[in-house]
């Protein structure tokens, strides 16, 4: 793996060519040597199979960057805090591994030198590039700048509109049985479409107009997902899932996580056997900030009412209900269904009913427009998405 990614750092550097990593030369940063990153538990279980490859051109929701579109600038995190007036930064004592801490109006941020996991008052969430240390100073890459960290300094703000329209997924379904409970095999597809259900009352009751990619038992393709959020023009797309260890006999990882597209010219955390071609550009990367933002905001307040370890905001580029979404979209994974102790609690209708207010809040929060006709009282039904067959 480490050959591999000196390989691929190297390659960014050539594909990068011309303006861009030049004056990273000059500076000296490209010079140091990447240093080997602490490599990503890849743990996720999304049964969704991920896609080969596509040969370039031939997928409608994709296309590539000019190959000298990708910045490769490595800059200190003081410069850029200072031209950002984004506040102090520290360096924090003990623990051998540099750690830094920037305080911002909005929040703390904390990186590790050599590490792609990053904090965010005091939640984790994954840089593409782990920070470097040049002259005793961290320096990070200018994407994680740009993807990961500006858009947590300014959070989002949503333009006045009254009855905005979220889609939820449930995951699976049908055939598509999704990972099953270790506790007595209950199918993860079936807690997916309660939570989905749950979520869906409590959102419509707040103003949004919500529609379910399925309402029962069916398997629906996952482009028809996309679609489906597409035709009803959707300001914002939730998948819902259940996890499960990679391996049969692991019955200790638990945790909540989740996941948005992974922006351009950036790795992802987790790349399963996808190629992960970071030139790739997805309709849905146009809403790398706002992705971020609802994926901090619904993880923080999941780990809040759960209690659940921290599995951070992910990146991914294989996973097609995501990726070709033309609206911010994330996919949350609440919990793992190998774990007996989480698998008990996900089966209890109440703590399926505190994950679905925790999501609920999390989207309430940014959306303070009330609907006018519930002022009225006048309530839209829980169910009234149509499934795409
Ligand atoms: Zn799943």
């Amino acid at each position: 793996m480490f050959k591999l990614r000196i390989l691929a750092a190297a390659g960014l550097l050539i594909l990068t060519g011309c303006s861009a990593s030049r004056r990273g030369v000059q500076m000296g940063y490209a010079e140091q040597p990447i240093f080997p990153a602490k490599e990503p538990v890849e743990t996720e279980h999304i049964t969704e199979t991920p896609p080969l490859a596509p040969p370039a051109g031939t997928t409608p929701e994709m296309f590539r960057l000019p190959t000298n579109h990708l910045a490769s600038a490595w800059i200190p995190l003081r410069r850029w805090s200072e031209e950002h007036k984004a506040g102090p930064v520290q360096r924090l004592s003990g623990g051998t591994v540099p750690t830094f801490a920037l305080k911002t109006v909005s929040g703390l941020l904390i990186v590790r030198a050599y590490d792609l996991v990053a904090y965010w008052n005091g939640m984790e969430f994954h840089l593409g590039f782990a920070p470097q240390m040049v002259n005793g100073q961290p320096v990070l890459h200018s994407l994680d700048f740009a993807k990961n960290i500006e858009p947590l300094l300014h959070p989002l703000t949503l333009p006045e509109k009254a009855g905005r329209i979220v889609v939820i997924d449930p995951g699976h379904g049908g055939s598509n049985l999704g990972t099953k409970s270790v506790l007595d095999g209950s199918y993860e597809k079936v807690f997916a479409l309660d939570w989905a259900k749950r979520l869906a009352t409590i959102l419509e009751t707040n103003g949004w107009r919500v529609l379910l990619t399925r309402t029962s038992d069916v398997d629906i393709a996952l482009t028809n997902r996309v679609t489906f959020a597409d035709v009803n023009k959707a300001d914002l797309f939730v998948s819902l899932h259940f996890n499960a260890a990679p391996s049969p006999t692991d019955h200790e990882e638990a945790g909540i996580e989740t996941f948005c597209v992974t922006p351009t010219g950036m790795p992802s955390t987790l790349k399963r056997e996808y190629e992960d071609d970071a030139s790739l550009v997805f309709p849905n990367n146009r809403f790398d900030s706002e992705n971020l933002q609802y994926a901090i905001q619904v993880q923080r307040l999941l780990l809040k009412i759960s209690g659940a370890r921290d599995h951070g905001v992910r990146r991914a580029r294989f996973m097609t209900v995501l990726r070709g979404q033309n609206c911010p979209a994330i996919l949350v994974e609440g919990g793992y269904l190998s774990n007996p102790r989480e698998a008990r609690r996900v089966a209890e209708s109440a703590y399926r009913q505190k994950l679905a207010e925790a999501v609920a809040s999390a989207i309430i929060e940014k959306n303070s427009v009330q609907n006018p006709e519930l002022a009225a009282g006048n309530k839209l039904s829980p169910t009234n998405g149509v499934p795409v067959q």
